[in-house]
């Protein structure tokens, strides 16, 4: 599994499939639509069950997971009376079922009805808003930074500043980032342009004082030197002069100590 941002959320372990199927209530779920709802696994889409039965779609998969047919029987909800699986079996089908699902789950969102599925999901701000303040709660859409399974969990991209963050919850950050691939929201936007003609943020301009800071000057001194103290009277004197044209200027943020 993806070695970054594995925290230990001990809440998270849920029913397993097994004991979901055993219980009444949940007996007409599929193992699809049981896998994208749970807790953490909410980016995925739910992969149409045509794409899963043809196996053009699935070429090349079977050398990359253990117990596959098993696996591909549990996702497709067949069960096979002919042979029955110990304990153990049965947990390690169910976590190929797992890696299987993510690995046809790569393929599929990059097809035209994956593609409208994941817009969907975009459109209703299921993957979360970017936390970049200028771009003001813009929706981000799923990505991977490698398209090799377990080499980074997924994270988001926000069309607007086209900038990766990490999903808000760390739950789905959990989800390996090649199941959504590198490929994926520069393939929706291409498809649906709409979404790309945001335009960008405005850029972030760090002051001092008011004053646009220049990278040259911006390599700060260091305090108490003869250039922090020579910085300091020429942003007080500009301060000054500031406090001069504006009148009487409030003290920084409003939380500076009472003057007397
Ligand atoms: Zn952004």
């Amino acid at each position: 599994m993806p070695n970054e941002a594995g925290e230990n959320d001990s809440a998270e372990q849920e029913q397993s499939w097994e004991e979901c199927t055993s219980s009444d209530d949940d007996q007409d779920v599929s193992w699809i639509v049981w896998f994208c709802t749970r807790k953490g696994n909410e980016f995925y889409t739910e992969v149409e069950r045509e794409f899963v039965e043809d196996h053009f779609n699935l070429y090349g998969l079977k050398n990359q997971v253990p117990y596959y047919n098993h696996a591909l029987d549990l996702i497709l909800d067949i069960e096979r009376m002919d042979m029955v699986l110990s304990e153990e079996q049965q947990e390690k089908v169910e976590m190929s079922a797992e890696v299987l699902y993510g690995l046809i789950h790569a393929r599929y969102v990059l097809t035209s009805a994956g593609l409208a599925a994941v817009n969907e999901k975009y459109q209703s701000v299921e993957y979360g808003r970017c936390p970049h303040v200028l771009c003001e709660g813009q929706a981000v859409l799923p990505v991977g930074q490698s398209d090799v399974p377990r080499v980074s969990t997924v994270k988001v991209y926000c069309p607007k500043c086209q900038n990766i963050f990490y999903p808000r919850s760390s739950s789905n950050g959990r989800i390996d980032g090649a199941y959504f691939t590198t490929t994926l929201p520069h393939l929706l936007i291409m498809t649906f342009p709409e979404i790309a003609s945001i335009g960008l943020t405005t850029k972030y301009v760090p002051r001092i004082f008011g004053y646009k800071v220049h990278r040259g000057e911006a390599a700060l001194p260091k305090p108490g030197s003869d250039a922090a103290a020579a910085a300091a009277v020429r942003t007080s004197a500009a301060l000054r002069d500031t406090k001069s044209l504006a009148g009487p200027a409030p003290s920084a943020a409003g939380q500076g100590p009472p003057s007397d």
